[in-house]
């Protein structure tokens, strides 16, 4: 059995060399997370040069992400680099200092001096220090700390609850996104956004620059958990980017909230990665935590269509081992998924569409046919995407003469992409095509059962209106 649920894989120093990202593909990964935060547009292209060496050697599709780096709010620097808080201890945040000292830090953020009041919480390096806002005097903010820990040089600022007015997109991220549409991204993460607004704004700039790349919505904000909803209607998929939404959600109240997302996601056919800290502990060890595994296997189970690792991949000492674990990880857990859960919610589903509606019948086919593969001849990938929103525990393979749609597909769970080859316009010849690349692809033997959908007239764009079962080998073309 083919693993269903997808690996992202952040690239970063420890995994930009060619050997290494070699074995990072043939590990299997499925989309590789350019991490707008850091490094340069040069780092990316190099990147992405050698990731497509890589994909070469493998013969693999691996789809690119950018994740724009948002409006985290970052402290400025001390003048030793790192101070020690203490709890009970005063300590300043002030837009005003340049080098900070025991008593006081800068902001990259000058305006949070008016988003917070006193009695708020904030909350630094992840949640390492909490402050609570004393006072407010002109450009300071006057904090006493409640959990102290180090706090060295540049760590990110979040206000629990939420309430921050910083715009999702920064002038920085308006220019990446244009860096992004020149490298080609198949999806772009947009960071902290608020509402719906924020993912129209971005596709609506990536447009502009020539990019049809996907947009994804990390939900890490108070807000974005308010207006899931509205963000599921602009987006093509979601993030749980539980990093910095535990800070401000309250760390446990993330469990729950993955599984809503991921479900909501899916419900509304968008797709769902999840995020941070999967595997943290390999960053220096060569085997996951039990608490580890079991998050991972729990995502899959929640139906998440991947799995995302960052700093393991990017600045960890075993990149590679890493993947392979997750992949091992997810495997295993895809055995136990339970795939008669489609008949309970089958029919609750609405849709007025015919393509929607032929996605569904092939669904509801292959689950009770027994079929060895859904084989989905398509342009945009949306049949694809439609099939793949309910698990029925058969592959699906989105075949498609578009480049990009096969990469697109990657980061859906349970859908392979292949490539077809066939441009004619005859059906026959299509079907023929098609057949010949599974077969050669490993997909399926001569004598399987699978099902096919595609539209006709052939060689018009859109439409799938047509559903065929076909015992493969049996209709050769005279
Ligand atoms: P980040 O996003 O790693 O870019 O902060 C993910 C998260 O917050 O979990
Ligand atoms: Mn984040």
């Amino acid at each position: 059995m083919l693993r269903s649920t997808k690996i992202v894989a952040t690239l970063g120093p420890s995994s930009s060399d060619p050997h290494t990202l070699d074995q990072l593909v043939s590990a299997g990964i499925d989309v590789v997370r350019l991490n707008f935060s850091h490094g340069t547009v040069d780092d990316h292209k190099k990147r992405i040069e050698l990731l497509q060496q890589a994909m070469r050697n493998h013969d693999r599709t691996i789809a690119l992400m950018a994740d724009l780096q948002g409006p985290k709010i970052r402290i400025g620097k001390f003048a030793g680099s790192k101070i020690l808080l203490k709890p009970g201890q005063k300590f300043i945040l002030d837009a005003h200092c340049t080098l900070g000292d025991a008593t006081r830090v800068g902001l990259d953020y000058p305006e949070l001096v008016e988003d917070v009041a006193a009695g708020d919480t904030l909350l630094l390096d992840d949640g390492r220090v909490i402050m609570d806002v004393a006072h407010i005097e002109e450009s300071e903010i006057h904090c006493i700390v409640r959990q102290g820990s180090e706090l060295s040089n540049n760590k990110g600022i979040n206000k629990q609850g939420g309430g921050l007015s910083a715009p999702a997109l920064t002038a920085k991220d308006i220019e990446d996104i244009k860096t992004a549409a020149e490298l080609q991204v198949d999806y772009v993460a947009v960071s902290f956004p608020k509402s719906g607004g924020d993912l129209r704004l971005a596709r609506k700039l990536l447009h502009k620059a020539g990019s049809q790349a996907l947009v994804v919505a990390k939900i890490e904000r108070c807000e974005a958990v308010e207006n899931l909803e509205d963000i599921l209607h602009a987006c093509d998929g979601v993030m749980v980017a539980r990093g910095d939404l535990a800070v401000e959600v309250g760390d446990a109240a993330v469990p729950a909230l993955q599984k809503k997302i991921i479900r909501r996601a899916r419900e509304h056919n968008k797709f769902a990665i999840t995020a941070t800290q999967m595997m943290e502990s390999m960053i220096h060890s060569p085997v996951p935590t039990r608490a580890e595994v079991s998050d991972v296997a729990n995502a899959v189970l929640d139906g998440t269509d991947a799995v995302m690792l960052s700093a393991e991949t990017a600045a960890g000492d075993f990149p590679v081992e890493t993947v392979l674990a997750m992949a091992r990880i997810c495997h295993e857990a895809e055995k136990s998924t339970d795939a008669a859960a489609l008949d309970r919610h089958f029919l609750d589903r609405v849709f007025t569409r015919i393509d929607q509606s032929i996605a569904m019948a092939a669904l509801f086919t292959a689950h009770h046919l027994q079929v060895k593969a859904i084989v989905s001849l398509t342009q945009s990938g949306s049949t694809a995407l439609w099939i793949s929103r309910l698990d029925c525990g058969v592959p699906i393979y989105a075949m498609t003469p578009d480049v990009r749609t096969r990469y697109k597909v990657s980061v859906y769970r349970g859908v392979y992409p292949l490539m077809l080859r066939y441009t004619g316009n005859d059906r026959d010849e299509l079907l023929f095509e098609a057949e010949e690349e599974l077969i050669r692809s490993g997909a399926v033997e001569i004598g399987d059962l699978i099902v096919l959908t595609y539209g006709e007239p052939i060689g018009q764009a859109g439409g799938t209106n047509m559903l065929k079962l076909v015992r493969v080998g049996e209709q050769r073309p005279t």
